[in-house]
């Protein structure tokens, strides 16, 4: 089975053949068409596996399709400000796993023109973030406790988001998250 025939663009099968890759892996075999599809999905697998390209691959896809949609919808140009925040939002447990999750999807969005992925996180200086949180955004991959901040200072517009990723969600609990995952999620449109 090729990443072609799980119904990938363009865009995304080049990146990931640039990759390397050839197969996709039994997680992205098994996820990516569903969450392609729209379906919301729980996931168990393990670091490895492929689970980063199993979710980012469909959120990338996500974007491509609600950039050509808003492209063909004037009033929805994000250059006249209608369109602000993010529509794929990623929490991550750590800074470090954030970064990485980052890292793949610049890697696999690399034939987008002109995709805006922004990482908040702990522990680093606000300024920077402040800037990226500004503009346009497409992707915004972030740890819980610095998105709160952010979002108690208005500064975090999460309205627009149309997908959004737990990822390793059980370390989230495990770390005492959930109140700070409950009221991000409050702020999502329904
Ligand atoms: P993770 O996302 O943590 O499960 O790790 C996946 C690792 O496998 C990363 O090093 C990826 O670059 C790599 N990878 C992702 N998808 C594939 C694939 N289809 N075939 C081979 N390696 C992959």
């Amino acid at each position: 089975m090729s990443f072609e025939s799980l119904g990938l663009p363009a865009a995304l099968a080049r990146a990931v053949a640039d990759s390397g890759y050839t197969q996709p892996t039994d997680v992205q075999l098994r996820a990516i068409p569903p969450a392609m599809a729209g379906s919301d999905l729980r996931v168990s697998s393990s670091t490895g596996s492929g689970k980063t390209a199993a979710f980012v691959l469909p959120a990338l896809n996500r974007g491509l399709a609600a950039r050509a949609a808003a492209q063909a919808d004037v009033s929805k140009r994000r250059d006249n400000k209608t369109v602000h925040g993010p529509r794929v939002l990623v929490l991550t447990p750590t800074r470090e796993l954030a970064m990485q999750v980052a890292k793949a999807t610049d890697s696999y969005g690399r034939h987008i023109p002109g995709l805006r992925v922004a990482t908040i996180v702990g522990g680093v200086p606000y300024h920077a973030q402040l800037k990226a949180l500004r503009g346009p955004l497409d992707v915004l991959i972030a740890t819980p406790g610095r998105l709160m901040d952010h979002m108690a200072n208005g500064k975090a517009v999460l309205a627009n988001v149309e997908l959004f990723v737990l990822d390793e969600a059980d370390r989230m609990l495990d770390m005492g998250f959930i109140d700070d995952i409950k009221l991000v999620a409050q702020a999502l449109p329904a």
